[in-house]
């Protein structure tokens, strides 16, 4: 007898073709049967007037972060995410070097505050190891890691001291992990070009990299080192050429066109993606559908000032002296956080000092007048007072330019966000609404209110798309033998209601979720199971 039988529902199979009416039996953790009869099961689902598609596959995620006190991904199933892919931007939990773990701990200041408990247990000497003991711990998704370049780097060489190229036995360090991680089932590297220590390799140092990754037909995501403007497209260029000289699948982390001086570029750089594809390149994007993007203050600083710790650039500022120069430096930094948007346009996310809710939430351009100093003095405070952790949401992209994207075929969605819920320890925290509800702001504002793509392509570019791109076998699709990764929702009323005021808010119409076979939303509501699976490649 099947264990579940859904009955009644449309099923769109993630191939972007037309739906079908047809019933989907489930066993254990498979889809056993797609037929029109109804055989007997032991739970029935009726999905009349509903949708069936695929579990949504986040192309783009950080829960690597979160995961540990968020196991039950709430955010995330809630939109219909059953796998994530995460380790990117650079950013992975492991390896860990116990030498160069103070650098680790500074590296990500900039992304996460870890709390004291978090250092504490944050030892993990591989990544492997991690997500084993996630799994034991049990997860409701399924999780793909990518390996963090900049994690692994610091492993290997540290990160403080030297903007400067790797010594040979470091560089032999950093590829002799990269092939034990990728032979225990990883699924590629990532890299954030425009963050230290990523920000120190040259095209030849990633290409090395991306050649032991294309042995095992691994990918190689990258948030790329400007997207501000004109500067994308040079940006663009240095990815190709690590695909072209490595080989290596690539994709292209969170594709915006930001600052006014790129809007209206969009068609131009999918263009250039395009033509890389004819030339042969496996190229492809992700994005996230939202006009505003997520930065960390300490991105106002040099970057050779950050390069050197949190202890140098502390005191550095806190001396009257430097303020000057490093007023006239944000001043004049086009590469900043600010885009050239204007000060109204950024607005204070989360800090990790209590009393948070003093600040956030306000803009940059509020506070200071607040606090009655120039902007640019308020941010060195803010850096000083916070110790650099204050994360910025900033409105700097063009709402075309988000449907041009959107609208092109070798472009999937991505969240760039973790998973986090409404209570626990991450509830105060304000987060970019892209955490809730990127896959419901796409079935819902995009395909139903506004018509930019159709329904079949947004759940193709959801599900078969990235699972063919990162090689994840018998997921990304509808049919008999996959693994029963399936969401049930409402099409007519699926809609993200997180705001950019108040994140913490589910998705709507999103009312069944399996992962490997079991329920972990059921009539829209979370169940406790926690079904998912650390995804190896094999
Ligand atoms: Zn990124």
């Amino acid at each position: 007898m099947l264990d579940i039988l859904i009955k009644n529902g449309k099923i769109y199979n993630g191939l972007g073709g037309k739906p079908y009416k047809k019933n989907i039996g489930i066993k254990d953790d498979r889809i056993e049967i797609i037929t029109s009869n109804e055989p007997p099961a032991h739970k029935l689902i009726d999905a009349i007037d509903l949708a069936i598609s695929p579990g949504f596959i986040d192309m783009h995620s950080h829960t690597d972060f979160s995961i540990n006190d968020n196991p039950k991904a709430e955010s995330k199933v809630m939109q219909g995410i059953t796998t994530e892919v995460v380790g990117m931007c650079g950013f992975s939990a492991a390896p860990v070097n116990e030498k160069y773990f103070d650098d680790l701990m500074d590296y990500f200041t900039n992304t996460i505050a870890l709390s004291k408990e978090d250092k504490l247990r944050w030892r993990w000497k591989n990544l492997y190891e991690f997500y084993e003991e996630i799994e034991k711990k049990g997860i409701s998704v399924n999780l793909a890691p990518l390996l963090g370049y900049g994690t692994l780097r610091i492993a290997c060489s540290g990160f403080s001291h030297i903007p400067n190229a790797l010594l040979p036995e470091q560089q032999k360090k950093i590829l002799y992990q990269i092939e034990k991680e990728m032979e225990a089932g990883i699924w590629g590297i990532s890299s954030a070009l425009e963050y230290p220590p990523c920000s120190y390799c040259d095209v030849e140092e990633i290409a090395n990299a991306c050649k032991i990754v294309k042995r095992f037909n691994g990918i190689y995501s990258t948030h790329m080192r400007n997207e501000n403007g004109r500067k994308v497209f040079t940006s663009l260029k240095e990815a190709i050429k690590v695909a072209q000289i490595s080989g290596v699948n690539l994709e292209i982390a969170h594709l915006k066109v930001a600052g006014k001086e790129g809007w209206g570029k969009a068609p131009e750089i999918l263009n250039r993606i395009h033509q890389e594809r004819k030339r042969g390149i496996e190229i492809n994007a992700d994005q996230y559908p939202y006009t505003a993007w997520g930065s960390g203050i300490l991105d106002f600083l040099p970057k050779e000032m950050v390069y050197k710790g949190i202890n140098y650039w502390r005191n550095y500022l806190l001396k009257k002296e430097n303020r000057k120069g490093i007023i006239r430096f944000i001043k004049n930094n086009l590469d900043g956080p600010e885009k050239g948007m204007g000060w109204e346009e950024i607005i204070i996310a989360n800090t990790k000092i209590k009393n948070n809710e003093v600040i956030v939430g306000k803009s940059i351009h509020e506070l200071s007048i607040i606090r009655k100093i120039e902007p640019e003095e308020l941010i060195i405070d803010l850096l000083i007072e916070k110790e650099g952790y204050v994360k910025l949401i900033v409105f700097c992209m063009k709402e075309e330019d988000i449907k041009t994207i959107l609208k092109d075929s070798l472009v999937m969605i991505g969240s760039d966000g973790r998973a986090v819920s409404p209570y626990g320890k991450f509830s105060n925290v304000h987060f970019h609404p892209r955490y809730y509800g990127t896959f419901p702001r796409i079935l819902g504002k995009y395909v139903r209110e506004e018509k930019v793509i159709s329904l079949p392509e947004a759940i193709r570019k959801m599900t078969y798309m990235p699972a063919t791109k990162i090689g994840l076998r018998d997921r990304g699709q509808i049919t008999e033998g996959a693994f029963a990764d399936i969401v049930i929702f409402n099409p007519q009323t699926v809609i993200d209601n997180a705001t950019f005021e108040n994140s913490h808010r589910f998705s709507s119409g999103i009312r069944e979720v399996l992962v490997n076979g079991k329920l972990v939303v059921e009539g829209g509501k979370l169940t406790s199971s926690l079904p998912g699976k650390f995804l190896r490649r094999k």
